[in-house]
């Protein structure tokens, strides 16, 4: 065997570029799994060089570009020598995996209809292809389901593997994966991503059983290392620290996401790409489920929360069950949902479908306003992609006031009303009726 020298890349430290932080809310802080950054007076960071690993995330958290990478000359020297050598002279690959290349996107679908994850993974997909120059391609499997290809491509696939039979009309783990498997034997991807619902967890689960490989559940990051390996980041240990995995000796490098996490792809209806048609010999009498009834369930909450584009979450700062119908007043005034953290749920205050956070939903709202929401580390991975985050809070010190574009320190029973009013009377001056929204339902889900 070839023996390959190693070359180590240095990382570098990050640095602030003076007079370019807009003190942002200490993203770059919160973002950093090392806790080498301190915020100083001014809201700027203050980055500790010696526990700094160089692992770029807050840099490219920055809204401002205020941080970049610092090199010292002897590392600049090495890092220009690699970038002048061959690709293959710098980078350690292990043999055998340079033939999987590719990212792919599982479009998942209830009976034709996609789910939106699948789209928030293409986008994601186009910039890992991007970075790996390599083609972004979906695996499309079902009955009838080829328009799903030209949408695969208005949201930025070049290529689609269509497997279409009417064994595959409904989804079962046995037809999905021994599909997906036949696929990535033949075509050989080398990142392979799924949507982080109840299907995408089974399918993705059993494929890579199948296939020998590593999984990474739930992941909140996906980037690209300078070997070209996927760096899969999620929250460990209840949360408390963010972990980046990988998957370095088998392939394909296999990841599910939540949905919501990623930001949706922008859709280009005129793009177009090649379709891959394939068929697997599976038969019906060979499986050992058969879908007998699809029954919808009519019982549940049907909340969208993970898909509101407003929402007002409340925490034990509401101080009882009772105290959420003045969120859910502002909400309605906004139009938006009432959302909580943990622990209201576990106060018995709100129902377990509105918890926002790592054991609730992931929400990436235009709006999320935390209602004496203390900003726990959980709480934080599931809503900290918001647009724009307002945070009411009577500690000055409550971690959320970190992830915070607007705080406001001081009690929630006299702010949220009086925000309330002040919407009632903007409306009401403007004429527009007072709801103009399409509230979601209340927080006990009968309205
Ligand atoms: C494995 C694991 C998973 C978890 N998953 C989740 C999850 O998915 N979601 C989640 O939310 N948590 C989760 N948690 C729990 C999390 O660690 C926190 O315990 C929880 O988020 C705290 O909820 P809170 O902010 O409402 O309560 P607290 O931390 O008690 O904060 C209450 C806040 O209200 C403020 N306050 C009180 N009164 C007022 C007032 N009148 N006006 C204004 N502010 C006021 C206080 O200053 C305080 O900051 C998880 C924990 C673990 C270990």
């Amino acid at each position: 065997m070839e023996e390959v020298k190693k070359v180590k890349k240095p990382r570098g430290i990050a640095h602030l570029i003076p007079g370019k932080c807009i003190a942002c809310g200490a993203r770059c802080q919160s973002d950093c799994p090392e806790d080498a950054i301190e915020m100083n007076d001014k809201g700027e960071p203050i980055i500790t060089a010696v526990k700094c690993i160089g692992c770029k995330r807050c840099v490219k958290i920055c809204p401002a570009q205020a941080l970049e990478m610092y090199f010292t000359p002897e590392e600049q020297k090495i890092l220009d020598t690699m970038t002048d050598k061959a690709p293959e002279e710098a980078e350690v690959v292990e043999p055998g995996l340079k033939e999987y290349r590719g990212v792919w996107i599982f479009i998942e679908h209830t009976e034709g209809k996609p789910a939106t994850v699948s789209w928030e993974l293409l986008g994601e997909g186009a910039k890992l292809a991007k970075t790996l120059n390599v083609e972004l391609c979906s695996v499309v499997i079902g009955e009838n389901v080829e328009h799903l290809c030209q949408e695969s491509f208005s949201y930025g696939a070049s290529k689609v593997y269509l497997i279409d039979a009417p064994v595959f009309h409904h989804y079962r783990t046995e037809t999905f994966f021994r599909g997906i498997c036949y696929l990535v034997e033949k075509y050989k991807p080398e990142i392979l991503l799924m949507g982080a619902t109840g299907m995408g967890r089974d399918l993705a689960g059993a494929v890579a059983t199948k296939l020998q490989t590593g999984l990474t559940a739930d992941c909140t990051g996906l980037d690209i290392d300078e070997k070209g390996y996927l760096l899969q980041t999620r929250p460990a240990f209840g949360g408390n620290i963010m972990a980046t995995i990988m998957t370095e000796k088998t392939r394909p490098q296999m990841s599910t996401v939540r949905p919501h996490v990623m930001e949706l792809a922008k859709k280009d209806p005129s793009r177009i790409g090649a379709i891959v048609r394939e068929s697997i010999d599976i038969r019906e009498e060979e499986l050992p489920t058969r879908v007998i009834e699809v029954i919808e369930d009519a019982s549940g909450d049907q909340l969208d929360l993970a898909g509101a584009e407003i929402i007002v979450s409340g925490g034990r700062g509401m101080c009882g069950m009772e105290n959420f119908s003045i969120l859910q007043e502002l909400a309605d005034e906004l139009g938006g949902s009432v959302g909580c953290s943990r622990a209201a749920v576990e106060a018995g205050w709100m129902p377990p479908e509105r918890q926002v956070g790592q054991t609730g939903k992931t929400v990436r709202p235009k709006i999320y306003i935390a209602c004496g929401i203390s900003g726990a580390i959980q709480h934080l991975v599931g809503m900290q992609s918001s647009d724009l985050i307002i945070a009411i809070n009577q500690d000055r010190n409550a971690p959320i006031f970190e992830v915070a574009t607007y705080g406001i320190v001081g009690d929630v029973f006299q702010i949220v009303p009086a925000m309330t009013e002040r919407i009632r009377e903007l409306k009401s001056k403007k004429g527009g009726s007072p709801k103009n929204g399409s509230s979601n339902n209340g927080p006990s889900g009968k309205e």
